[in-house]
């Protein structure tokens, strides 16, 4: 298997999240792709390869919020005398709250207006490691529409909680619909994250081409989407105890009775491991290790080339164990 990484991913690292409304060491951070890559390294099955720059205007034309914006805010906090540590908004654009449409230019404000939730601090490194991913992302893409069967996409910060213009959820632009437009003919989106993908969602809604797919905890973050189905968005809540047979036999039927009608050219799988019963921020309580080597071989009956891109997952003692375990049984079946 390709994997397509880049020492960039690992430059942003904001100090600090608020996390239940305590101050929190960032849970989202480099050593999190250190510890998968070191868990592949070992293996000859995986080929670590440096990302192919691609066509940058891919990312403009699908995201108001470009790297120029995002360098801007943080510049002016800094020159403002405020902490270089990163920005973090105060106040959201509410639809409650706005009385104008003069909106104030002021910088946190304007993080604000871009941003959903206060786990998407914007440092200096912030643009720098999203774009890097895409480059990824879209690398591992090529891989696959030139004829390979897989290719796995090692990057941070994760994507499927970000909208067009919107930041949230540890995400900065979405890797999972960037890739999905980027690729032609019919395509599917397995989102496999403990948490619903309401950024991809929104962006893939009314394409034709597109089936999203979620299997994701219900009443969990963000709380406020992924609980019924709407076009080609189909959503599958899962209760918070769900065990490791409950959420193969869920995988299993979102396969065989929507991903395999669709008859998709490619799968985008939005890999996120955080359904992991020992995750510090997510987790089914009834999920175990077992669970894993049974997700990569239903994953692999879908039967079309696939590109995996990483999303959450936490728990750093098992994730790079984790993820080996669902790529190699993934392999196993299909023989690569
Ligand atoms: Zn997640």
């Amino acid at each position: 298997m390709r994997v397509f990484t880049s020492l960039d991913c690992l430059l942003h690292n904001p100090p600090f999240e608020i996390l239940d409304g305590d101050k929190s060491e960032w849970l989202e951070s480099p050593a999190r792709i250190e510890k998968i890559k070191q868990v592949l390294i070992k293996s000859e099955r995986f080929k670590f390869e440096q990302f192919i720059r691609k066509n940058t205007l891919l990312i403009s034309k699908l995201y108001t919020t470009d790297g120029t914006q995002f360098e801007k805010k943080v510049d002016i906090r800094v020159s403002e005398g405020r902490s270089s540590s990163g920005v973090i908004p105060e106040t959201f654009l509410h639809f409650n709250l706005v009385d104008s449409d003069d909106f104030s230019t002021h910088s946190v404000a304007q993080v604000g207006r871009f941003a959903f939730d206060m786990t998407s601090t914007i440092t200096k490194d912030t643009w720098k490691s999203a774009y890097a991913a895409v480059q990824c992302v879209l690398s591992g893409a090529n891989a696959i529409m030139n004829g390979g069967k897989t290719a796995y996409a090692l990057v941070r910060p994760p994507g499927h909680h970000s909208t067009q213009d919107l930041c949230g959820g540890y995400c900065y632009l979405n890797h999972a619909a960037i890739a999905a437009n980027y690729l032609s003919g019919r395509k599917v989106i397995l989102d496999v994250d403990y948490h619903h993908g309401n950024g991809t969602e929104k962006i893939v809604k009314g394409n034709e081409d597109i089936l999203y797919v979620s299997l994701h905890a219900d009443d969990d973050y963000p709380y406020y989407t992924g609980h019924r189905n709407a076009g080609n968005a189909i959503n599958i809540p899962l209760p918070r105890t769900t065990t490791t047979d409950e959420y193969i036999l869920a995988l299993q039927k979102a396969i065989s009775h929507h991903i395999l009608p669709f008859r998709p050219d490619f799968l985008i799988i939005s890999f996120g491991v955080d359904t992991y019963n020992e995750d510090p921020i997510a987790g089914f309580s009834n999920v175990d290790r077992g669970m894993y080597t049974q997700m990569g071989r239903q994953i692999s009956q879908s039967k079309c080339p696939s590109l995996w891109i990483q999303e959450g997952g936490y728990h750093m003692e098992t994730l790079g164990d984790i993820v080996k375990d669902v790529l190699s049984s993934y392999m196993d079946v299909l023989e690569i």
